[in-house]
């Protein structure tokens, strides 16, 4: 269903949000303090508008209330992010995502109620020094400090077995959730689905049980 966005503050982070979103069909509201970068979004979202966030009067006038979800993509200027998810939080928008720069800040943002507090830099920190490490990774995500979904590159071992005989859940304790072959997404495997060569696994499990599971059969 199509959604009513706003993003408030047009940097990198919440320049690309807005672009995705508008590519995805979704109506987004953009806004920002500088208004070079109001006029750089004006073509793609929307409505892009020049204002201070922090302004409740001026939140309330553009129909911030109507949004579905709000995304705070202020960076350097941590009192204004805290402030301006505090009147959202008054205004009653029902969800609220907001970018942290530290931990004080994601605090902060917790205590006021962000239905949402993400670390891009960090999280993006994570995900490529995975890559980095292993072959293998091709992409990972963190789902608590223990609990990963990481796609791994399936090795020889694996190809022309069926899930079955491979009996993973078993043998390693994790999941595998998706195959990625060149025939498209297979979402949810059957146990006697083979493994092909260049396939990608989407697995879902302990961080340990992951990490075992790729030394032993992995690429
Ligand atoms: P990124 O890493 O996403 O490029 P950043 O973390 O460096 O961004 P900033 O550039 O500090 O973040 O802030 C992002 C945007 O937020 C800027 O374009 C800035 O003009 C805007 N911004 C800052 N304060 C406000 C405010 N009070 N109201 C609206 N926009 C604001």
């Amino acid at each position: 269903m199509k959604q009513q966005f706003a993003v408030i503050g047009l940097g990198r982070f919440g320049g690309s949000i807005c672009k995705t979103l508008s590519d995805l069909g979704h109506e987004v509201l953009a806004i920002d303090i500088n208004e070079n970068k109001v006029n750089q979004y004006a073509d793609i979202v929307t409505q892009a508008v020049q204002m201070d966030s922090t302004d409740e009067q001026a939140l309330r006038d553009i129909g911030i209330r109507n949004m579905d979800h709000v995304i705070v993509a202020i960076g350097d200027d941590i009192q204004a992010s805290i402030l301006t998810t505090l009147i959202l939080k008054d205004l009653n928008v029902p969800y609220i995502t907001v970018k942290a720069q530290n931990d004080y800040h994601e605090r902060v943002l917790a205590k006021i109620g962000a239905t949402k507090i993400v670390h891009p830099e960090r999280d993006m920190g994570v995900r490529i020094a995975h890559h980095l490490l292993s072959k293998n990774v091709m992409d990972y995500i963190e789902l608590s400090p223990d609990y990963s979904l990481v796609e791994i590159k399936a090795g020889e071992k694996m190809v022309g077995k069926s899930l079955l005989e491979l009996n993973i859940r078993a043998k390693y304790g994790c999941n595998i959730m998706a195959i990625k072959s060149k025939d498209g997404l297979n979402i949810s495997p059957k146990a006697e689905d083979v493994i092909q060569k260049d396939d990608i696994l989407v697995v879902i499990g302990a961080n340990k049980d992951i990490s075992r599971f790729e030394e032993n059969e992995g690429a």
